[in-house]
């Protein structure tokens, strides 16, 4: 997958991408990164990026040129979005018609207004071959941009940060581990955690003790269906007790919830600090 990032901080992101698995990644060509400078884009003599808001106000604004001249050439379509070719310029959700009428690349603006990013989404994305992330920074970027140059808006959690990078490196890196390849089977990403509608159970290593907590013994015991049971029982009773509306949306078995039944009967939450 290759994936563009407007940034204004481009090193920002270098030891990040440098390590672990994004560098697998990159390394085994299955991730292209490319930093794109938005100063780069924009004109002028002091290649100005940011300017104060219309009307007042503190911060500064993201500039609408440059950011569209980065994507236009990235994308290689210098007449996209014109008025009256594009979207209504209403104040609404990303429409169907934004989507459509683009060449099919995921324009991508980071924003804490945007639809809540999730594991559903990475998943959505993984299965792109391109993406352009824009990174906001100050009091955010000119609204044209997300009127009429991004097609998806995703916000990270509800919370406001100085900039975009951060989410874009949340973005980068919760996708790439999906992209076939990247994680090996034995860290296959579909037993993790929202990937089956469920939260993960717990994991432990060696020592078999340490300071007197000793691993479950059903995990030393050598009986595959064994510890396949305990760890699904693991995953229910974990979900039930921290997240229980995933359970709503979990594909649940007749065991499943025969053991969901158990639980709820054994108050096994007052029970147990798990
Ligand atoms: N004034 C904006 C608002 O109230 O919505 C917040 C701007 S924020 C200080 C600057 C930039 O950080 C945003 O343009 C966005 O790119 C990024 N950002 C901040 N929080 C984010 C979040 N939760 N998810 C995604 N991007 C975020």
């Amino acid at each position: 997958m290759r994936v563009d990032i407007l940034t204004l901080f481009p090193e920002m992101f270098s030891g990040y991408l440098s390590s672990s698995i994004m560098d697998k990644a990159r390394t085994l060509q299955l991730l292209d990164v490319h930093l794109q400078d938005i100063r780069d884009y924009a004109e002028g003599k002091h290649r100005i990026t940011d300017e104060p808001p219309y009307g007042g106000g503190g911060g500064m604004i993201l500039k609408p040129e440059p950011i569209f001249a980065a994507v236009e050439s990235l994308i290689g379509e210098s007449k996209m979005n014109q008025p009256g070719v594009g979207s209504s310029g209403v104040d609404d959700e990303v429409s169907d018609d934004k989507n459509e009428r683009q060449s099919g690349i995921p324009v991508i603006l980071l924003t804490p207004q945007g639809r809540r990013f999730s594991q559903d989404v990475a998943w959505e994305l993984s299965r792109n071959e391109r993406m352009i992330l824009i990174c906001g920074r100050y009091e955010g970027v000119d609204e044209r941009v997300r009127e009429h140059l991004a097609t998806d808006e995703l916000s990270i959690g509800d919370y406001v940060m100085t900039g975009g990078e951060l989410a874009a490196m949340v973005v980068v890196d919760a996708v790439t581990r999906l992209i076939p390849g990247v994680l090996g089977a034995e860290g296959a990403a579909e037993s993790d955690s929202y990937a089956g509608g469920l939260l993960e159970g717990p994991h432990y290593s060696r020592p078999q003790s340490f300071r007197g907590w000793t691993v479950p013994e059903v995990l030393t015991s050598g009986h595959a269906a064994e510890i396949q049971r305990w760890r699904r029982q693991q995953a229910l009773r974990r979900t039930w007790r921290r997240r229980p509306d995933l359970l709503l949306k979990a594909d649940l078995s007749e065991d499943d919830k025969y053991y969901l039944a158990v639980l709820a009967e054994e108050r096994i939450d007052e029970l147990s600090d798990d």
